[in-house]
């Protein structure tokens, strides 16, 4: 076996993501077969400041590729931007003899994995996050099932909102990014999709729409929100006011981030677990795996930083055309 690492650590941070668990099990079971050893550290680089670390075997990840969740936890740790706390953290990896870890979530957890990597110890970061917006890679894992999730949610938003004729603000996460909601807007079939990446704030223009389609017997309306655009319960009392037209808000919320992960989504957290391991027993540091026009491939941590991501236009356009 020529593994330039013996022992190697794997964490999740930032927010949870369903498949986060079944990327943990791809880790643990690769790196265990190619003999290299696996130390779980629980809450992230909290828990690995505070030594929550124990050791993995090929059971501790048994009947966990269906569950959403982490069963490592995350957790915040707004400290490790502090080049002090990152040191500290490398002194931990280094006395629980650590040489490679693989940090499973998004933009920030990269940006302290490339922090430790300063410090000697090789990292990889996978990229987990509901919400798509890591600029380097076309998916990131959890967010067909968080997708899945809001659709089902809308379904019966719709149904209810066609027996009362209402219209309905349904919101949906993405932090500043528009992609659940141009999927969920896309699936769903709504009337209006609000996404930051491309909202103008002309409520007039939605007020003037709803207007004309109930003229026409429209018995519903349905706006999917991202929770980018801002607070959806304002905006519903500002169109119920305008439109005479019942209007009420629906936040989904955190049920988007859990559940059992979709096949798609454990699938390409296997491959992208096991694919962080072969980095690592290469003596690969610094980089982050991604999935590009159907490839596994794998990026600089920097240079994945620096680069940007917008909407499909092609889906954007479908959007309104549909
Ligand atoms: P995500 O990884 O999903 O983007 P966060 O932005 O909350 O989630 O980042 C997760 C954790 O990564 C933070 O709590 C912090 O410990 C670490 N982190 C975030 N930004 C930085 C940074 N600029 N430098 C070092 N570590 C960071």
């Amino acid at each position: 076996m020529d593994n330039k690492v013996n022992v190697i650590g794997v964490l999740t941070s930032g927010g949870d993501a369903p498949g986060m668990n079944a990327a943990i099990r791809a880790v643990v079971r690769t790196a265990l077969k190619e003999g290299i050893k696996v130390k779980g550290i629980r809450r992230g680089f909290l828990g690995l400041l505070e030594e929550d670390i124990y050791d993995m075997e090929y059971k501790s990840v048994s009947d966990i590729i269906n569950r959403g969740g982490t069963i490592l936890h995350t957790a915040r740790c707004p400290e490790f931007v502090k080049p002090e706390v990152v040191e500290k953290a490398a002194q931990v990896c280094k006395k629980h003899g650590i040489e490679g870890l693989v940090v499973i979530g998004g933009d920030g957890s990269f940006r302290g994995a490339a922090d430790l990597a300063k410090h000697g110890i090789n990292t990889v970061g996978v990229p987990g996050t509901i919400d798509l917006d890591i600029a380097c890679t076309d998916y990131t894992i959890g967010f067909d099932t968080a997708v899945n999730t809001a659709i089902q949610t809308v379904d019966k938003v719709r149904d209810t909102s066609t027996s009362h004729e209402r219209c309905s603000i349904i919101e949906v996460m993405g932090r500043h990014a528009g992609f659940i909601a141009l999927w969920c807007g896309i699936a769903n079939g709504a009337e209006d999709i609000l996404i930051p990446e491309r909202y103008d704030y002309d409520e007039q223009h939605i007020i003037d729409k709803i207007n004309r389609r109930r003229e026409t017997g429209k018995k519903h309306y349905i706006i999917i929100n991202a929770e980018g655009i801002g607070d959806s319960h304002a905006m519903a009392e500002r169109i119920e006011k305008a439109t005479g037209m019942e209007t009420r808000a629906t936040i989904i919320g955190h049920a988007q981030r859990g559940g059992s992960p979709t096949a798609r989504d454990r699938v390409y957290a296997a491959a992208m677990g096991a694919k962080a391991v072969d980095l690592l027993r290469k003596g690969a540091s610094n980089r982050v795996v991604a999935h590009v026009k159907g490839e596994f491939v794998d990026y600089d941590i920097a240079e994945a930083l620096a680069m940007t991501k917008d909407i499909n236009q092609y889906m954007y356009d479908l959007s309104k055309r549909l």
